[in-house]
């Protein structure tokens, strides 16, 4: 593939910086994410010049990822670009936004409907956060965006937010069984956020788990699942089946167009990356980053 585009997840912020865990073995080429277009396939699914992307799949961890301007992939790993949109809107949306679609999806499988209640977004001001807020609001939910930037109120209000909460709230929930606040939840933070927002969760309401920006730790009672059938739902962007891709991906085109993303997007050359990816570790990077591989 000739790539144009990549973008900065928070993995790859790990990945640059030389943190354990990403890059399996070495030399490896960072980048997550990928989009351009065909040049070859040998199984004569994909032609050449047809407009593709990449996410997940172990790129930019256990096989080369996007940060190149040339990328060989399985083909059956590859999304067609859907219809009326481009590789900067791809990379716009990226793992991160992917990964929030999934998490709705997800949420709304397990019966969450818009007049349902608040649909709580964590780490809102991030990549996962910004765009699920963006997705919950389009689909008609009232949305309540948790965030430690307080200073990016009014970014949060403009995404379709109803209401935005600060980031101590919910680590200060600490009993098994707190009020019940949230219809469904995305969570991108985890540790004692995820805690406090389970804890919180309304009787047979659900939670999308997706990250640990704020710990791995998940220190909780049984009682939200025994006694309220509330349902803790784990989301995993890298694996997720063809068939699912694609429907996200068609659902992403949809209601996330390239005009509700521009808000939530910036764009940098590839050089920018090793400065961008302490950036995003420390929680300093506000919605997505796209990559040009060429700039
Ligand atoms: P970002 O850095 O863009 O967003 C993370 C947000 O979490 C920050 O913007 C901040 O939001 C909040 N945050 C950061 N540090 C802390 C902290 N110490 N305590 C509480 N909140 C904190 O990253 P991404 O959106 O790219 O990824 C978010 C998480 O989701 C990561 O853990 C990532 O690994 C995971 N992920 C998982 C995927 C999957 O398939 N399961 C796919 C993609 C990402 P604010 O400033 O609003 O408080």
């Amino acid at each position: 593939m000739q790539v144009t585009h990549s973008s900065l997840n928070y993995k790859d912020g790990l990945a640059v910086s030389g943190r354990p865990g990403v890059l399996r073995s070495y030399p490896m080429t960072p980048g997550i994410d990928l989009a351009g277009t065909v040049l070859e396939d040998r199984t004569g699914r994909w032609q050449p010049g047809q407009p593709v992307i990449l996410t997940g799949w172990g790129i930019g961890e256990r096989q080369d990822g996007g940060y190149a301007t040339l990328a060989r992939a399985n083909a059956g790993w590859l999304v067609a670009q859907p219809p009326g949109t481009d590789a900067r809107w791809a990379m716009s949306v990226g793992t991160a936004g992917f990964t929030a679609m999934l998490a709705v999806m997800a949420l709304e499988e397990h019966g969450v409907t818009p007049g349902d209640g608040e649909v709580l977004v964590t780490g809102a001001a991030g990549g996962v956060g910004s765009t699920a807020v963006a997705l919950l609001a389009a689909a008609g939910h009232t949305v309540v965006a948790s965030t430690g930037r307080a200073q990016e109120e009014a970014y949060l209000l403009g995404l379709g937010a109803s209401r935005v909460i600060g980031r101590d709230e919910l680590p200060a929930l600490k009993r098994p069984l707190e009020k019940e606040r949230w219809a469904g939840v995305v969570d991108s933070v985890g540790g004692a956020t995820l805690a406090g927002a389970y804890a919180s969760t309304r009787t047979h309401g659900s939670l999308a788990v997706c990250g640990l920006a704020g710990g791995s730790d998940l220190n909780a009672s049984v009682f939200p699942l025994i006694l309220r059938g509330v349902n803790l739902l784990g989301i995993d962007s890298v694996t997720c089946p063809a068939p699912r891709r694609e429907a996200a991906w068609a659902r992403l085109a949809r209601d996330l167009g390239a005009v509700k993303l521009e808000a939530v997007t910036q764009e940098r050359a590839l050089g920018d990356v090793p400065a961008l990816a302490g950036q995003i570790l420390a929680g300093q990077i506000r919605g997505r980053t796209v990559i040009d591989v060429n700039g």
